[in-house]
């Protein structure tokens, strides 16, 4: 048992419960902090009423932003790349949340933008470095008639007898060149700003488009640079939610590509989809754990400031337990974000069953937690003079963003099963 001395106030951090932030890991969570309220927080309520093609057009907010968050350092590619796995684990969670609570929309603009160097940099290739490793660009891998389809990469949810769509997009190689052909689903992050894509494409290497499973289809991940004759783009998309990340169509009419871009091809490209998405859906959890603990703030205050019946609305006992569950969510949220972390950057990991798992978690919590925050406010929750109901239809699209959870559940879940069948 413990031995106190005395009845003291709880310590807590930025993050809650915070038991033990290194000096450095402290540092870098209040450059984050601070980048996130000064920055973040009014570029995104500035972003979030404007039109899509206002968020996209000359002089608009978003630039700023993008300049000044590449100046903060705080997604430096090197800089990440050069941690250790522990650092890694342990720093990523801590920014991810900071940039989630200052604003998911721009926080994602600024990842789903660097995916393409990312890759390229992780590819080790100097002449891919020197193409794709300082350019924006953006992950292009759902189609009109491929969205879950696509998350089911290896057709592992089709039913026997089934086969999942062929698609809207695809690749053939000719030789030393990959010829794309179709488009993207409108909702492909950053598209309307992209120079540069980090593609999952369905494609035909000389022997049709179906896999030999009979179910999915062979693919091809290919870094595209979005500057070739025949690429062109759609409308930037209007959509409830994180408003700040522009999103729109990418079209292809025979577009022709060094194969020498190619990332990853048959197998090798599913797996490197997984790994793609095992990235997304685990910062994906931090970054909604910053959204709902921002919900959880606002809400704070607001009891502490809104009198009914004679007295601060916090007087009310069911409201003390209302704030105190929205308190718990959010740290059952960090605790599984760090979970996942620790996991995919340990001996054991990355999987994407971990991911899923803080991800799926993540994003359905920071939707409840943002839904009943904005009950706490009442009325005042609906209008857009408080910022609460934009957090709600930010938590909201993630649910679908990054994979459908429901989907997400069910490939989860196949690992799972398939883990008990093997015990047993
Ligand atoms: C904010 C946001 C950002 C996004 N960013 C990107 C991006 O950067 N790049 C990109 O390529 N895409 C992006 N997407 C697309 C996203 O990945 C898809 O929207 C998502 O995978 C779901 O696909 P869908 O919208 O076509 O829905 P559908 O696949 O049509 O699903 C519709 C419904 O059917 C159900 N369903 C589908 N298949 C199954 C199944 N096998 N078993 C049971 N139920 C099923 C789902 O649960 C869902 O409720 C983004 C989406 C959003 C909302």
């Amino acid at each position: 048992m413990f031995d106190l001395e005395k009845i003291v106030e709880p310590v807590l951090g930025l993050c809650g419960l915070e038991s033990d932030l290194t000096e450095e890991e402290r540092a870098i969570q209040e450059v984050a902090h601070s980048f996130a309220k000064n920055v973040m927080r009014p570029i995104g309520a500035e972003l979030d009423k404007m039109t899509a093609e206002e968020v996209v057009a000359p002089g608009s907010p978003l630039f700023a932003y993008m300049r000044q968050v590449h100046e903060s350092g705080l997604l430096d590619l090197g800089a990440l790349a050069a941690m250790d796995s522990q650092q890694k684990s342990r720093i990523m969670p801590l920014i991810f949340e900071e940039l989630g609570w200052g604003d998911s929309g721009l926080a994602i603009a600024t990842l789903a933008s660097s995916f393409p160097a990312y890759a390229a940099h992780n590819s080790g290739n100097a002449e891919i470095i020197e193409r794709f490793g300082a350019l924006p660009g953006c992950w292009l891998a759902t189609q009109p008639d491929r969205g879950s389809d696509i998350v089911d990469i290896d057709a592992d949810l089709v039913p026997r007898g089934t086969k999942q769509s062929r698609g809207n997009l695809y690749a053939r190689v000719v030789g030393d060149e990959v010829i794309i052909q179709g488009q993207s689903s409108a909702w492909v992050s950053y598209a309307p700003l992209a120079q540069t894509a980090l593609a999952y494409i369905p494609c035909d290497y000389g022997n049709g488009l179906e896999h030999e499973n009979g179910a999915g289809l062979n693919h091809i991940a290919i870094l595209i640079p979005l500057d070739l004759p025949g690429v062109s783009k759609g409308k930037p998309l209007e959509k409830l939610g994180q408003r700040a990340l522009p999103q729109g169509e990418i079209y292809f009419n025979e577009v022709r590509v060094p194969r020498k871009y190619a990332l990853a091809e048959g197998e090798a490209a599913i797996t490197s989809f997984f790994g793609a998405l095992t990235f997304g859906n685990m910062e994906m959890a931090a970054t909604f754990t910053g959204v709902a603990r921002a919900a959880f703030e606002h809400a704070l205050a607001y009891v502490h400031e809104r009198k009914q019946g004679g007295t601060p609305i916090i007087n009310h006992q069911s409201v003390q337990l209302r704030t105190f569950d929205l308190w718990q969510k959010v740290e059952l949220s960090r605790a599984i974000a760090h979970r996942v972390f620790a996991y995919n950057y340990s001996e054991k990991g990355p999987h994407l069953l971990a991911s899923i798992t803080s991800k799926t978690y993540v994003t359905e919590t920071a939707f409840q937690v943002a839904s009943e925050a904005l009950q706490l406010f009442g009325g005042n929750g609906l209008t857009k003079e408080y910022p609460i109901e934009k957090l709600m239809r930010d938590a909201r699209a993630s649910m679908i963003e990054d994979g459908e959870t429901n989907v997400l559940k069910l490939k989860g879940m196949r690992w799972l099963s398939r883990a008990y069948q093997r015990a047993n």
